[in-house]
């Protein structure tokens, strides 16, 4: 598919349809997956390139609007079959994603193939895949500079020695709660994030939902509360806005630091708290650096004191 930028971000990860169900209403056939949340949220600071595999009812209208946010998707791969298809639910409270079917479809065969363009890529976020895939894609690259990955319950439960292999190997690690308390088998987060960066990555980011994120970097550790919406519409996107939004934050800045780092990560923090107030990638769709900016002013007001 078409390339229109010199990519300095490389995202692996799922292109989907989702169908979700909130207490806000139903929707199907909503553009998602890892990968185009993540793109599109990086897409405000960054160029990024997308490498996943779609199927022939991804109609030719969804690459245009992801190249018209300069998004290159010549990593994309379009084979027979359909796109992978995700349907989830949320309870009133919105806190867990309940999935109701997962149709792997085209999926199923993913193997992530890097181009000529994408390989001398500094900057890479391995979303959420399985973990053998990441490694693959780990092998493929070849001037990495700092690398964020990102996993599931899932990949924790069967694959859990595979994904410790190429954790081992990335700079930063995204997980929630939930997958922190599960991957480090300790309750306590703090603990957990410890036990976490003695697996291999300097960074580890929990995210907490609407609870905001604690970050490990070195010996230190930084929260950042969440920005406190009053409506959502639909989570679905919140982690994976939120690791595009800090990577493409750190790509732009060029550089790890850990005051860098912080500031990436109110960053991704308000680009997550955009996707949540509409379904779908809606609220992506026209949010600018402007738009940002000014939430990040209203949101230091309320953490001062
Ligand atoms: P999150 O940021 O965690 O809310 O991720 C939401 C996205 O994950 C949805 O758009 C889904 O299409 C995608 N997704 C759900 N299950 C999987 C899976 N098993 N592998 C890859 N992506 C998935």
């Amino acid at each position: 598919m078409v390339v229109n930028t010199n990519p300095n971000m490389v995202i692996v990860g799922s292109v989907a349809f989702d169908s979700i169900e909130t207490p806000h209403g139903k929707k199907d056939k909503l553009l998602g997956g890892s990968a185009v949340y993540s793109s599109l949220s990086a897409s405000i600071l960054a160029k990024p390139g997308i490498v996943g595999v779609v199927g022939d009812d991804f109609e030719s209208k969804y690459c245009d609007f992801l190249n018209s946010k300069n998004i290159d998707t010549s990593g994309l791969i379009k084979t027979e079959g359909n796109t992978f298809n995700w349907g989830g639910k949320y309870e009133e409270d919105m806190a867990q994603a309940y999935t109701l079917h997962t149709h792997l479809n085209v999926f199923e065969k993913f193997k992530p193939t890097i181009n000529e363009n994408y390989k001398a890529v500094n900057y890479l976020f391995l979303a959420n895949i399985d973990p053998v895939l990441q490694m693959s894609v780990l092998d493929q690259m070849t001037n990495l500079d700092f690398v964020l990955l990102d996993t599931m319950n899932l990949w924790i439960d069967i694959k859990k020695d595979e994904l410790i292999n190429v954790i081992k190997k990335v700079n930063a690690i995204s997980v929630n709660d939930t997958e922190a308390r599960q991957l480090s088998g300790e309750w306590n987060l703090i603990k957990a994030g410890r036990l976490l960066q003695n697996m291999g990555p300097e960074l580890v980011l929990i995210k907490k939902g609407e609870n905001g994120t604690i970050i490990f970097y070195k010996n230190d550790y930084f929260i950042a509360p969440a920005y406190p919406t009053t409506e959502t519409k639909d989570p679905t996107g919140a982690g994976d806005s939120f690791a595009g939004g800090f990577l493409s934050y750190i790509a732009k800045n060029d550089g790890v630091d850990f005051d860098t780092i912080k500031k990436a990560t109110v960053w991704g923090n308000m680009v997550a708290s955009f996707t949540v107030e509409e379904f779908g990638v809606e609220k992506l769709k026209e949010l600018t650096e402007d738009d940002i900016g000014k939430r990040i002013d209203e949101f230091k007001k309320m953490i001062s004191f």
